[in-house]
Order: structure tokens, then sequence, then C-alpha cells
């Protein structure tokens, strides 16, 4: 494309529906004429002169130089996350918890702080609490949904704070609003994970939050065939994550990178999918009598639902509920499911089933897991693709084992 036209085509996308951006942006279009983005699979790039290769290591001159600083397939992928996530730039990583440490690295030094949700990623929390101690920056964990705890956890070395919304795997909502002004009152950054919505139900930046960060081996990717991730926000924030990428070398592989943009074209599509039989089920699985309580901020009796209403364009695909008796009954549950698949894995075409209490949160302590709501009966479906009528009939399964 010409450089006039791809020039207009920019403009066209700065106020493009984010279907629009997910397909065109980042369109990546060599002289030979390919319409798929191509895998640049190489490690390093030629110049023309001595003169040339100067120029690109002085940054005189722009162009690809070694793909742990850049690859053309990664930049198409970055582009197109920045521009549906609102955000000026985006750097690409080689996993969801590569994005959190470069964030950790690029902001935080010893003796600063963090306050984090308790409900995060539980990778996360292990990062936070054993890898960044060790090096002298202590975080604070508060109730994801408890703004005075986030303020009373606010101290003078505080740098950031950090959240998932919905969490994991209890549907809470946080007010990114109202979170941004906290940390801005305080002169510090809001980081926000934004795996679970995905800029197609949840753009964080525009609701005032500074940096996302996002595993792209969930929705992102969406068919759990890769592992990846990606930081987003300004070009100022960015300069500093992508320096720390660089050299410290956690980025994303060409070939994961076009994964992900493919799958991105499609992001918006599955979404509305995923929370359509996400809603189906959960209001299903509330009529039933084996079970306590539904999990799911789609459900107007659900604490999150006016919040997510207003900050989010749909529910998600994750929700959960508690099963009568405990561990043995979401066992039993679990093991007479025969479509959905039994793993810890989100965010892909095909359901999955899995019981936090001795799984994804299986490292917490009693008292913890009382304390972050993880009941023995506990479990967490990520809807899938699949005909809903046919996940439906599986989670009878469950129930009928019951
Ligand atoms: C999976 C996940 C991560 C970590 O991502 P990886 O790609 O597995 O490193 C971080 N945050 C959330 C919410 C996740 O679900």
């Amino acid at each position: 494309m010409s450089e006039d036209k791809n020039a207009e085509l920019q403009i066209i996308l700065e106020s493009a529906g984010i279907e629009t951006q997910a397909i065109r942006a980042g369109q990546l279009r060599t002289e030979l004429g390919s319409h798929g983005e191509p895998i640049f699979a190489t490690s390093s790039f030629v110049f023309d002169t001595a003169a040339q290769a100067a120029a690109r290591f002085a940054g005189d001159e722009p162009g690809n130089i070694y793909s742990r600083f850049s690859n053309p397939t990664v930049s198409s992928f970055e582009d197109k996350l920045a521009k549906m996530e609102g955000g000026e730039k985006c750097v690409a990583t080689a996993s969801g918890m590569a994005a959190i440490l470069a964030t950790a690295l690029a902001f935080l030094q010893q003796g600063d702080h963090i306050v984090s949700s308790r409900s995060v990623f539980g990778t996360t929390n292990v990062l936070y609490d054993k890898y960044l101690q060790k090096f002298g920056v202590a975080t604070t964990f508060v109730d994801l949904t408890d703004m005075k705890a986030w303020e009373a956890a606010i101290q003078d070395n505080t740098k950031y704070l950090f959240l998932e919304t919905p969490s994991n795997p209890l549907c809470e909502i946080a007010d990114i609003k109202a979170l941004a002004e906290l940390a801005h009152g305080h002169g510090c950054l809001l980081v926000v994970d934004n795996c679970f919505c995905t800029p197609a139900l949840q753009r964080p930046l525009l609701l005032g939050a500074d940096i996302i960060v996002h595993s792209a081996t969930k929705y992102l990717d969406g068919q759990g065939r890769s592992i990846g991730g990606a930081v987003v926000g300004s070009e100022k924030l960015m300069a500093e994550v992508y320096g720390v990428l660089r050299t410290c070398g956690p980025t994303m592989s060409p070939f994961n990178a076009w994964i992900a943009l493919k799958g991105l074209e499609t992001l918006s599509l599955r979404m509305k999918a995923h929370s359509q039989s996400a809603l189906v089920l959960a209001e299903w699985l509330q009529t039933q009598s084996e079970i306590e309580k539904v999990h799911y901020s789609g459900l107007k009796g659900n604490p999150g639902y006016a919040l997510a209403v207003d900050q989010q364009t749909g529910f998600g695909g994750v929700l959960s509920f508690v099963v009568k008796g405990g561990r043995d009954a979401a066992w039993k549950f679990i093991d007479a499911t025969r479509l959905i698949s039994i793993t810890a894995n989100l965010g892909d075409v095909k359901s999955t089933i899995t019981h936090p209490a001795t799984t994804t949160h299986g490292r917490l302590s009693d008292d913890e897991k009382q304390r972050a709501g993880i009941e023995e009966g506990l479990l967490r479906v990520s809807v899938g693709l699949e005909s809903v009528d046919d996940i439906r009939a599986d989670l009878q399964r469950g129930l009928s084992a019951l």
C-alpha cells in the first residue's frame, strides 16, 4: 500500500469499531503481495551498508535489527492490540507472566511497594510475594472490591496498584475509574490485567488505567495454541517496558505473534459468543437444586452486576458455582463430564472445568481459602464455543452424578 493510502487508513482506524481495528490495524504487507500476514522467522536483519547498520543501532533510522529488539510479525500483533485497547503502544512478551514481570522491572526498584488485589492469577501472587520480595519490593494484598482497603494500603513508596476484573474464579468486579482516581491522587499508576474481558468487552485505559497486561495465551489466541503476553499503555511508559524486554529477553516469538494476531481478528465475535453461552448456563445453573450458588457478574442478583454493565460491554466466558457436598461432590461432578476438558486453562474455544481448591488455589492454607471464597464445592467453568445445549447436557451429567 502506498504511504499516502496507508496514512489515510491509519486515520480511519483511529475512530473505527473494534471489530475493524482487530482486522485492519497492524496489517503487514510485503512487496510479494501476500494478503495474510507473513511469519518473519528470522533472528536478525541485514543492512545495505555499514552506515545503515550504524544508523539503525543509533536509532537514527527506523527498522529492524535483531528479533529480540523487534520483528515485523511481532510488531503487527503489537499494533493491532494497541489500537484495540485504545493505547498508544503495545510491547509483546513471551507469556502473560513475562508481561507482569517486565512491568515490575520497568517501574519498581528496591524499597518500592505494590498494592495488589488478593484475587489475582495465582502465579502473579507468587511473583510478588516470593520473587519481588527477594529484591526488596513489598506487596500488600487487599480485597478487590474494598475501596477503603485499597486506600489504607497505599504508602509513600507505593508505585502502582494492580488488579484483575472480573476476578478469578469468583467474578467480582472492581471499579476501574474509581481506582484510577485513587491511584493518581497518590501519584501511583493503575495496572489492570485485562485477560478475562479482553478489549472486546472492556477497555481499562479509556477508564483511566495507565497500563494493561495480558496473557495472550487465553482469549487473545483463543484456541489454546500458544503462550504469549503483552503490555499496553502510553508511548512514554511503554518505552520503559520495551527497554526491559530488549535487555532481559522474554520477548514474543514471531510464530506465537502470528497465532495471536490471527486470534485477535475474531476476538470480538468469540467474546460475544462466550458471553452469550455463559449467561445462558449461569441462569440455568442457578435453578438447579444441587447447586448452592453461582458466581457470574451477568446475573442480576450478583453484587458486581451494575458495575459490570457500566464498564463492560459483555460479561465474559468464565463462571463458577458451588455444588452442595464439598470436595467429594465437586470431584464427582468433574469426573462425570465427558465433553468439557478437565484443565486449568481458560479462554479456549473448548470448554474447560477445574476445581480451584485443589488446583489453581491449592497452595493456599485453609484460612486463606476461606478468606478468598475458595470453597471446597467450588467449580470453575470457562465456557467454550461448543453448542450451548451440548455444554448444558454435559453439566447435567455432572449434576446427575451427585
Ligand atoms: C494465565 C494468566 C496469566 C499468566 O499468563 P501466562 O501466559 O500463563 O504466563 C496472567 N493473568 C491471568 C488473569 C491469567 O489468566
